[in-house]
C-alpha cells in the first residue's frame, strides 16, 4: 500500500510518522497495558497526555498565561455559538467581519443570541478580498469583533488582522492556526477546529483571554460556559480522548520540525510554488482572489475549460495526488496545503499540472 498525497481541505492530512506512532501505540500505551483511548481520562496516564498536549501547544505558539487553553467538542461552529452566548449579554451589538463561507456560519450560529452588525463584507464581490480596515463600520458598544483568519473554501486570507481598538478581537483560525508565528495577546479568543492544521477532527482549541472568561455572558447551562470547562480543565465531562492525544502527537511533531517559524517559511515557499504555476500558465489556470489576499494553505483554482475538471482529477488520483476537487459552493480544484503536508507532495501537484497543461492546453 502506498499513501497518496492528499490535499483534502478537511479531514486533511496527518504528517506519516504521527499516525505510524499512534499505530505503534494503539494496543498498549507506555506501558500502561491498555490503549489510552482505554483508560480513564482522570487517571494518571492520559492526564500526563493532556498536560503535555496544552504545554506543547503552548510552547509552540508561545501563548501568555494569561490566556486559559480548552479542549473541546463541538468543532469551530460550537464555538461560534459558545462565543456570544459567554462573552456578549443577550441582544448586544458585536460585529462580524464577513470574508467568506465560514464569516457566513459565524453569523448565523451568533444571531440568535447577539445584534450582529456585518461591519465590513467582501460577499458582493463573491469574496475575492479582504475590505480595507477604513471601510469597516466597527460599533462603538460592541461585545466583540469576529474575523475569519483564513476563509478555508474561498482561500483568502488575512496578512496582518487589523487593530480594532479596545473590543476583545475574536478570532477563528480553523485552517491556519500554527501555520506561522501570531502575537496572541492581541486577541480576546482564538479559536480552531482541529481538523484542518492540529490532528483528527473530534477536538476543537480554544484560547480564551482570562478576563473574558469573569463576562456575565446569556443564560445557559454549564456544559456551554467556557469558565466551567476551565475550572475543569477542559474535563467537566468526558473529553475526546483520542483526538486530544494525537493532537498532542501533532504538537510534538511540529515543536520536533522547529515550531512554527519552520512552517512559515515551509507555507510561504509551498503556497508560491502552486500560485506561480498559476499565475504563469496563461490563464490555463485561474485563481481569483485578490494577490494581497491568497491564501497560504487552501489555493482554489480554476481551469480555462470546466470540461477538463473529470480528466483533471482522475489523472491527478492516477499520479496520487488525491482530493483535489473544489468544495460545490465554489467548483473548480482546491488544493489544501496545511503544515503536514510534505513539500514534495506540493511539488508533485505543481509538476503535475504543468505537464497536464502542456498536454491539454
Ligand atoms: C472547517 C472550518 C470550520 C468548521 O469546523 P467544524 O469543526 O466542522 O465545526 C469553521 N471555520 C473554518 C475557518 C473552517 O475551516
Amino acid at each position: 500500500m502506498t499513501r497518496a498525497y492528499n490535499f483534502s481541505a478537511g479531514p486533511a492530512t496527518l504528517p506519516e510518522s504521527v499516525l505510524q506512532q499512534a499505530q505503534a501505540e494503539m494496543l498498549e500505551w507506555h506501558g500502561a497495558g491498555a490503549s489510552i483511548v482505554e483508560l480513564s481520562h482522570r487517571g494518571p496516564e492520559f492526564l500526563q497526555v493532556a498536560q503535555e498536549a496544552e504545554a506543547d501547544l503552548r510552547r509552540l505558539m508561545s501563548i501568555p498565561d494569561d490566556y486559559a487553553v480548552l479542549f473541546l467538542q463541538g468543532g469551530a461552529t460550537g464555538q461560534q455559538a459558545l462565543i456570544p452566548l459567554n462573552i456578549a449579554t443577550p441582544g448586544q451589538k458585536a460585529d462580524y467581519v464577513l470574508t467568506g463561507h465560514w464569516g457566513k456560519t459565524a453569523i448565523k450560529q451568533a444571531k440568535p443570541y447577539v445584534d450582529v452588525n456585518i461591519a465590513a463584507s467582501s460577499e458582493a464581490g463573491g469574496y475575492r478580498d479582504i475590505p480595507a480596515r477604513e471601510t469597516w463600520q466597527l460599533s462603538d458598544d460592541a461585545a466583540y469583533v469576529h474575523v475569519t483568519a483564513n476563509e478555508t473554501i474561498h482561500g483568502v486570507e488575512f496578512r496582518d488582522i487589523p487593530d480594532v481598538g479596545d473590543v476583545p478581537l475574536v478570532a477563528d483560525f480553523s485552517s491556519s492556526i500554527v501555520s506561522e508565528p501570531l502575537d496572541v495577546s492581541r486577541f480576546g479568543v482564538i479559536y480552531a477546529g482541529a481538523q484542518k492544521n492540529l490532528g483528527p477532527v473530534g477536538v476543537s482549541v480554544v484560547i480564551i483571554r482570562r478576563d473574558l472568561l469573569e463576562r456575565a455572558g446569556q443564560p445557559r447551562a454549564d456544559i456551554f460556559t467556557y469558565a466551567s470547562h476551565v475550572a475543569k480543565e477542559s474535563m467537566l465531562n468526558t473529553p475526546p480522548t483520542w483526538n486530544w492525544y494525537l493532537a498532542g502527537l501533532v504538537f510534538k511533531w511540529m515543536l520536533a520540525q522547529g515550531g512554527v517559524d519552520a512552517f512559515a517559511e515551509l507555507n510561504r515557499r509551498k503556497s508560491g510554488l502552486l500560485y506561480d504555476v498559476i499565475d504563469n500558465s496563461g490563464g490555463f489556470y485561474r485563481n481569483e482572489v485578490d494577490p494581497a489576499a491568497r491564501s497560504r494553505m487552501n489555493v482554489p483554482f480554476f481551469l480555462k475549460d470546466e470540461s477538463l475538471d473529470k480528466p483533471f482529477l482522475a489523472e491527478a488520483r492516477e499520479a496520487g495526488l488525491i482530493s483535489l476537487k473544489g468544495h460545490r459552493a465554489l467548483g473548480g480544484m482546491r488544493a489544501s496545503i496545511y503544515n503536514a503536508m510534505p513539500e514534495a507532495g506540493v511539488e508533485a501537484l505543481a509538476s503535475f499540472m504543468r505537464d497536464f497543461q502542456q498536454r491539454k492546453g
